[in-house]
Order: structure tokens, then sequence, then C-alpha cells
């Protein structure tokens, strides 16, 4: 079995995994850079029968939904196959007719159960579900002809599924010849820091919450479903209601969890925001409303809901809350990655916040394992080799992992 990393061995985004057997090829993950100012065919990494033509390219395996591991989808025929986990797939359907951009719908192919092998022309592909800000997400094990390769994908030991963590220390799986692992936290933190767990995040925001005299306003992604977790349950403790927008609605329903926040919960309350009512019109969603209407409110409930309740903000519920004069004693929390903000992707908003004189918290933390708990990792696998892959500094695996390989993008390698 050999293996090229197309893209992300020096990065973080845009992963692109290829591994051949047998004269039959898998991708794993298929990312747009971070980077990348639109999803453009450009991106796309230089393989064989992208265009579905080649025989030999049995399909295409996501790890999980985030755009920096499945984006250039957008750019692939149906009839690839793509492997991913069933409510991940759900959520993508989901998301993306609310979404301006391209936003790719996967093509039908394996459906995740985790532990559960999956058989692919000379590959068994056993996925494991893990810990991660994105909902759904899976470690791959790929072996063929008596080789594997373990990939990480993206993983956490910190946030609401930790156990799922501490379930794959206790019971690794075995005689792995690669692991190929995320990096992201290393460079970003020392090798002795552990970041806030979701639950540290909660009491954080129960902190703010009790501080605040108006509305909380906590920008957040629609699909860091933990996150929404930790948002809900603070929202409780603080005797305030929890305003989601149609689009989370219609997310937190495609899990199919019964046991996460829905839109029919009496903690919680459905606000459509002007911008949401017209795509309702536009496009015909009535059904979908109707499946969400049990605790709907109107804009002049915000006003009276003010002091006693949290709302995930959006950046389109700014003209909204100016309208429903909602905007005395409010704070803004920003709970997702830094960067956003950093690149001047909610400009708009820091101008709204500050015409307004709204403070800012911010109150997040990393979808990514420590360096320490990718150390406990590598202890509990035993791989032959670690392989870096999703960080900006391979340089640095060898301080913390024995058997460090590095390859560059391009290059193929047995595994
Ligand atoms: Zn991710």
């Amino acid at each position: 079995m050999q293996a090229c990393i197309h893209r992300g061995s020096k990065q973080i985004g845009g992963s692109c995994v290829e591994i051949e057997s047998c004269g039959k090829r898998l991708l794993v993950d298929f990312g747009l850079p971070l980077d990348a100012e639109e999803n453009t065919e450009q991106y796309l990494p230089k393989i064989k029968g992208l265009d579905g033509s080649d025989p030999s390219l049995l399909g295409i395996l996501i790890s999980h939904p985030h755009l920096d591991h499945f984006g250039l989808l957008a750019h692939i025929p149906p009839k690839v196959p793509v492997g991913m986990g069933p409510a991940a797939r759900r959520i993508l359907k989901a998301a993306a007719p609310f979404l301006p951009v391209k936003w790719p719908i996967p093509a039908k192919g394996w459906q995740y159960q985790s532990g559960k092998r999956l058989n692919i022309g000379p590959f068994s592909v056993t996925p494991f579900l893990v810990d991660h800000s994105a909902y759904d997400a899976y470690a791959l094990l790929i072996e063929s002809r008596g080789k594997s390769i373990f990939y990480s994908g993206d993983l956490r030991s910190h946030g609401r599924k930790s156990k799922l963590f501490e379930r794959m220390l206790s019971n690794p799986p075995h005689n792995i010849d690669t692991l190929l692992l995320e990096g992201s936290s290393l460079g970003r933190i020392s090798a002795s820091t552990e970041f806030p767990t979701e639950n540290d995040i909660e009491d954080q925001l129960v902190h703010v919450l009790k501080a605040t005299e108006g509305m909380a306003l906590i920008h957040v992604s629609g699909q860091n479903i933990d996150r929404i977790v930790s948002i809900f349950k603070a929202s409780k403790r603080t005797g305030r209601r929890l305003i989601i927008d149609l689009y989370t609605a219609t997310i937190l329903e495609a899990t199919e969890n019964v046991n996460l926040p829905q839109s029919s919960w009496p903690e919680i309350a459905l606000y459509v925001p002007q911008a949401q009512r017209i795509q309702v019109k536009e496009n015909a969603w009535f059904d979908l409303l109707k499946r969400h209407t049990a605790n709907r409110i109107f804009i002049e409930n915000l006003h009276e809901m003010t002091n006693q309740s949290t709302l995930l903000f959006r950046p389109l519920h700014r003209f909204d809350l100016e309208r429903a004069g909602c905007l005395a004693g409010p704070v803004y929390v920003y709970s997702q990655w830094k960067g956003y903000w950093e690149q001047g992707s909610y400009n708009m908003v820091k101008e709204w916040l500050d015409r307004h004189a709204i403070p800012k918290i911010d109150i997040h933390t990393s979808g990514h394992a420590s360096p320490g708990a990718l150390k406990k990792l590598v202890a509990a696998v035993k791989p032959k080799k670690v392989v870096p892959i999703h960080s900006f500094f391979p340089e640095k695996y060898p301080e913390l992992f024995p058997n460090v390989n590095t390859h560059e993008d391009g290059e193929w390698w047995e595994v």
C-alpha cells in the first residue's frame, strides 16, 4: 500500500490524501484550503480520474463535515462515490440551501457506522467516531494486504464527547504501520498547555450571562453542535430562553439526535430573521417552517424577552435587533475561531458593535487536541511511524512523538 499527501503536509486546511493498493485508489478527505477566496477548480489536486472516468479511483472518504475537509467535492461528478457519516451527510444537505456560497452536497456512497468495517475493493475501512467541533466526525483505519494506515482526521479530547477519546486510548486499533496525525495545536500552544473543555466554556458563559442585563448575543457556527449544547445549558442555568434561527433549527433537526436541543423544546424559541423570511418565501420552504413553528416568536416578542434570552447570533440578525429595539444592555460573545475575526470576515459585525457600543467578549475553545492529548494517542496506538498532516509545524512532531516520518505534498511513500 502506498500513500501520497496531496495537500496538508505543511498546512491546516485543504487536506487530501491518496492511498493506492493493487492498482486501486481511495482519496481521504477532499478539502478546500482555508485561505481560498472562492471554491474554484484551481484548488483541485492533480489526481487521475476526478471526472469519474477512471475505474481505479474507487471513491472519496470524508472524515467530517468541515469545508477544509470536503469543500472540493463541489467539483466532482456524482458518479464518484463519497463515504461519510450519515448525520454529517444530512447536515450538509440541510445546510446547503441556506448558504450563499457554492456548498457541495456529497454524492451517494458509503455510510459510516463507528467500528463497522467496510470493504471497498482491496481496502477495508473502519471508521471510528471521534470528539471534534464538527458533528459526526471520524478517524479512519484503512487496511490492505497486511498494511494499515490510521488517519486521525480532526479530533480532540476536551469536547462534549471526550469519552470517545478515552475509549480510543483504552481500546486503540492495533498493529498500525502509519498514523497520519493531525497537529493543528502544534505551534499554537506549548506541549504542557491544555485547552479549556466544553464544560469550562459552559461555566464561562454562565458567568457572562449572569452579569448581563440585556440580551446575550452569542455568535457561533450553526454547525458547532457541541458549542450550541454548551450555550443551551448555560442559558438554562441562568433562566434564559435560547433563541435560534431557522438555519440552526434545520441543522439540529438533521442530526436526528433526540438528545440535542430542538426547536420544539420549551427552553428554545425560534425567531426567523427577515433575511430568512425572504428565503422561505422565495424557495417556498413552507413545510420546513411549519415543522419548526411550535415555539416561534416574532419581532415584538424579542423586545419583551431581552433580559431573559440568549440569541444564537448570526450577522443577519443586526437589522432585526435594531428594528426590535432590544439593544439595551446587551453583550456580544464571539464563540468561534478568532482567525475569521482577524481576517476581517466579520468587519460588518465589528462596525455594528462599535456603533451601538456593545461590548465584545471572546469565549471559545479549540476543536483540536492539545499536544499532550496527541502524545497520549500516539502512546496508545504505538504506530510504526507517525506522519504529520494538518499542521503548520510538522518540524515539531519529533519533539513530541517517536518514529516521525515527514513527507512532502505530492510525494508517494510506502505505508
Ligand atoms: Zn475539522
